[in-house]
């Protein structure tokens, strides 16, 4: 059977440390095939982790750029700090990060190149604008962005077995992120079957999961696709029943 994976990112919520108690504790593990995991803020990962069932994976939502796990970096968070925290996996490449942060696909490498070095597992995201979608020039864009992965092909693991992977791609059309838009079903189908061709071209074998106005309305659409692994889930995953319904579809 092969796994799915259901991942919420909090972004920047919730706003207090008694909110992401209550959120962790009412989240529940997936079941059958699903995986679940959560990226909460810096501040909040050991609090989550404390407060989170067993089997759900914990995540950092960035990850600092130099491949030190201490030094003069102030604000930096680095890999090690994060797997002590208890963190198993970080967000890289993520639209918000790329357009208020200003991170190219450089930096975005090096995040990459720390987190392996750490022992972190990466889930790296990639979409389009809605510019680029407009022009019709997804492919090309995703097809860009994908080339940073190429040079962590030998790094890269085929499977896992119930394991984190060592990466996971997020397919993230900017412009459906928090608009409640998404694109079609026949959209997303060929969007993920381009990446997997890409990505088998690298050698990188990786799910693909999908991200962007998911809810646990529209879920039970994704779940239809052999060639969507999952998703990830930004505003539906701040209420645990929405989150849940979530991964019970897949
Ligand atoms: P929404 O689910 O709120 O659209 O956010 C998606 C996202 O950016 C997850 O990383």
């Amino acid at each position: 059977m092969k796994a799915s994976y259901v991942i919420g990112n909090w972004k920047l919520n919730p706003a207090t440390l008694g909110d992401v108690q209550a959120l962790a504790s009412a989240l529940t593990a997936g079941t059958g095939r699903c995986q679940v995991g959560v990226a909460p803020s810096f501040v909040h990962l050991s609090a989550a982790k404390a407060a989170l069932s067993a089997g759900i994976w914990l995540g950092a939502q960035d990850i600092a750029h130099k491949s030190t796990q201490t030094g003069a970096f102030t604000g930096d968070v680095s890999g090690a700090q994060l797997a002590d925290a208890g963190a198993q996996f970080v967000i890289v490449g993520h639209s918000e990060r790329r357009a208020y942060h200003g991170e190219s696909d450089a930096v975005l490498a090096q995040k990459i190149t720390h987190a392996f070095a750490s022992g972190l597992s990466v889930v790296f995201c990639i979409g389009e604008t809605k510019d680029e979608y407009q022009a019709g020039k997804t492919l090309d864009v995703l097809a860009a962005q994908l080339q940073v992965v190429a040079d962590f092909a030998s790094q890269i693991t085929a499977d896992t077995d119930g394991a984190l992977p060592k990466l996971l791609i997020a397919y993230e059309p900017v412009w459906a992120i928090g608009t409640g838009l998404t694109p079609t079903f026949a959209e997303v189908e060929a969007v993920h079957r381009f990446i997997s061709e890409t990505l088998a071209a690298m050698q990188v074998f990786s799910p693909i999961l999908y991200g962007g106005s998911v809810n646990d309305t529209n879920a039970e659409t994704f779940v239809k696709s052999p060639l969507i692994d999952g998703v990830l889930v930004g505003g539906a995953s701040l209420k645990a029943d929405s989150f849940a319904r979530i991964a019970a579809a897949f």
